[in-house]
């Protein structure tokens, strides 16, 4: 495996493999990896000749320094378990190699950032836009590997790739558990025993949700209901929407709809956690 933390060698490396005619996949990751990064990382080797994965923890898309303080950094180990997991090559670079000028120009994703993260977190998709817009001109790659965890950031970068013509093909992969339930996150690090014990209500709200829907109970009471759940394991809600999975349009009336998107955010022990569930509403 080759780690590469200038641009120019990336690119002749790519380069090289590219007059080859080989595919490349890129995922692109803020590092601390678990599970749900390496199910990534499966699928590009499953598709693509050749898999870069990026660790860069961007600061732009950071709207709080004490989080961005906080961003676990585990390079040695995450290069270890890339190695072992057969990724061709890691693109690590400084926050100085990403960003030699900061940049001027700002995404704006309209209504699709006005809801859930992107209203709790102001400015955190230009910067997740302008990152991963840097990293597909960087890389050029054929595919690329999103997880449907952040389902919002993958909506709004498929809306950029289209709306900039960017030549990738985009994969969206879904939510990597542990077998309680609690979706893999790097930010589960800073969790206590007690406390990932605690962040399984998140998943107990999701299948709560599910339950509902398919018995018919109306949004209100399912909100309050799966609200309530978290709320009773000491886990501090800070929303829960039910929206459409491609446009995150709010949902009020589920009768139009084939399919809808439970979204959650919550704080445990001052850890912002997110997690979702695409629920299929055609039974
Ligand atoms: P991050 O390092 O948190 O920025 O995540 C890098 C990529 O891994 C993003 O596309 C995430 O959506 C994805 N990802 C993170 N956690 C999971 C998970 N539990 N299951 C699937 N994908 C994930």
């Amino acid at each position: 495996m080759e780690v590469f933390k200038e641009i120019f060698p990336l690119q002749s490396y790519l380069q090289e493999h590219r007059k080859s005619g080989k595919s490349i996949g890129l995922v692109p990751t803020m590092g601390a990896l678990h599970k749900g990064h390496l199910s990534l990382i499966n699928e590009a080797i499953a598709e693509a000749d050749v898999v870069v994965c990026s660790v860069f923890v961007n600061p732009t898309q950071f709207n709080n320094a004490a989080d961005l303080d906080k961003y676990p950094r585990t390079l040695e180990d995450d290069l270890k378990l890339l190695e072992a997991a057969g990724c061709s090559a890691v693109f690590c670079p400084s926050v100085d190699e990403m960003y030699a000028t900061l940049p001027v120009v700002k995404f704006d994703f309209g209504n699709l950032e006005k809801v859930m993260e992107g209203s709790f977190r102001p400015g955190h998709f230009n910067g997740v836009g302008i990152v991963v817009s840097k990293l597909f001109n960087i890389v050029n790659p054929d595919f690329a590997y999103f997880g449907q965890k952040d389902l919002q950031q993958y909506v709004i970068i498929a809306q950029m790739v289209s709306d900039l013509s960017f030549s990738v093909k985009l994969r969206r992969v879904p939510v990597f558990r542990e077998a309680s339930g609690l979706a893999m996150s790097s930010r589960n690090r800073r969790l206590s025993d007690a406390a990932k014990e605690q962040a399984t209500s998140l998943y107990k709200a999701l299948q709560l949700c599910k339950e509902y829907l398919h018995n018919g109970t109306d949004l209100d009471k399912l909100k309050r209901d799966a609200w309530k759940v978290m709320e009773e394991n000491g886990v501090q809600v800070e929303y829960l929407e039910i929206v459409e999975p491609a446009t995150l349009e709010p949902i009020e009336n589920i009768s139009a709809h084939k399919s809808v998107a439970i979204c959650i955010a919550a704080y445990i022990e001052g850890v912002r956690l997110i997690d979702n569930e695409i629920i299929k509403l055609d039974f």
